[in-house]
């Protein structure tokens, strides 16, 4: 079986360093809030281009600090992807805001700015961008909106570590951002984890005494904070392992080369993108009309996929207000997508297998 993610594997390839850096940790006796969290915490920074980055517990903590963060709540609205992984839009529930969902192009899956100014109201405080499946929205045209209507921009960066666009890492294309370290993402730790990054000073001091029950200082509670901290084990591995994000980074680029150019098959899209360094690979979504066919052909065949995602926000159970509603783009992706295994530790054998299988799918 060709897996679609083989995290065991992925891990192991860090065996040494991991192993060193968690003995560090259990001899320190320090295991919260501490210089592995601090040294994380500047190396992020660096490597996205921002001043700031606040380590916290996970990528849903992230964006939803954030929004509590600019004091949007109730009444406000935020502009969402109505395609998007159900944690960005929880983000914005959570706080009592309304999620306004806005339909992507089909051809990158990302939000698609002609269609932002029609949903702005008085009422709207935010754009929240998800740069799905590992490339990056189209900045410059949401950045121009937003500036034109005083909105606060921020990224979903989950699913794009490390991508750029014109020059600038994500993380740093907006007024904020939130990342999230679950294992499977690109830069995964061993258990929960997640950032926020950010160039605003005040935003940033607001978000370091968010995460630590609203507190600076230890027993001064300035504000009604939450405990969502990246504790100092997670904090040394994702150490370890931001040093190769860049390599893997281009593992996962070539394996998309590879698919781009030799799957040939008329019965699969596949995935559009314009400029190389703007995707970063997280995942690789392939369209079809008979999905749920191609994925049995494929499991048949001894290839593990996965699909980003079988149902949209709209449709779940949990958003029953929006049961009703039809935003035709992201139904159909829904319907249509598969994401094929691509992953820092796939070989080329196992992607010329993929390729193979693939092209004879009828
Ligand atoms: C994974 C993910 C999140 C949530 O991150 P967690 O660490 O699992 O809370 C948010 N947004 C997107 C787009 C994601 O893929």
């Amino acid at each position: 079986m060709i897996p679609f993610l083989d995290l065991k594997k992925l891990n192991e390839k860090h065996y040494h360093s991991i192993s060193e850096t968690l003995e560090q940790v259990l001899k320190s006796g320090w295991y919260i809030m501490g210089d592995s969290l601090n040294r994380f915490e500047r190396e992020f920074a660096d490597f996205c281009g921002t001043k700031y980055c606040v380590g916290v517990a996970n990528g849903l903590d992230a964006l939803s600090l954030i929004v509590k963060a600019y004091d949007i709540g109730e009444g406000d609205e935020v502009l969402v992807p109505s395609n998007t992984y159900i944690a960005s839009i929880l983000a914005i529930s959570a706080n009592s805001a309304t999620p306004v969902l806005i339909e992507p192009k089909l051809s990158t899956y990302n939000i698609d700015p002609s269609e932002i100014e029609k949903h702005i109201t008085s009422r709207t405080k935010a754009i929240m961008v998800v740069h799905l499946y590992g490339q990056s929205c189209e900045m410059d045209e949401i950045n121009a909106i937003a500036k034109k209507h005083k909105l606060k921009v921020i990224e979903d960066c989950a699913q794009a570590h490390g991508a750029i666009y014109n020059g600038k890492k994500v993380g740093n294309l907006g007024d904020v951002a939130g990342f999230s370290f679950y294992p499977g993402k690109n830069l995964g730790a061993l258990g929960d984890g997640g950032a926020i990054t950010t160039n605003d000073e005040q935003l940033y001091l607001k978000l370091m005494a968010y995460r630590n029950y609203g507190s600076h200082k230890k027993y001064e509670n300035i504000y009604k904070g939450v405990n969502s901290r990246l504790d100092e084990i997670q904090a040394a591995v994702l150490s370890v392992k931001l040093a190769f994000l860049d390599s893997e980074n281009e593992h996962r680029r070539q394996i998309a080369k590879y698919y781009l150019e030799n799957i040939s098959n008329e019965k699969i899209i596949l995935p559009s993108v314009e400029v190389d360094e703007q995707h970063v690979w997280h995942v690789f979504v392939v369209r079809t009309a008979e999905r749920d066919r191609l994925q049995k052909y494929l499991l048949d065949n001894k290839i593990q996929t996965i699909i980003h995602y079988p149902i949209p926000p709209h449709k779940q159970q949990a958003f029953k207000e929006w049961n009703h509603l039809s935003y035709e783009i992201s139904e159909k992706i829904h319907n249509e997508i598969l994401s094929l295994p691509i992953s820092p530790v796939m070989g080329i054998e196992e992607v010329r297998k993929v390729v193979e299988v693939i092209n004879r799918y009828e």
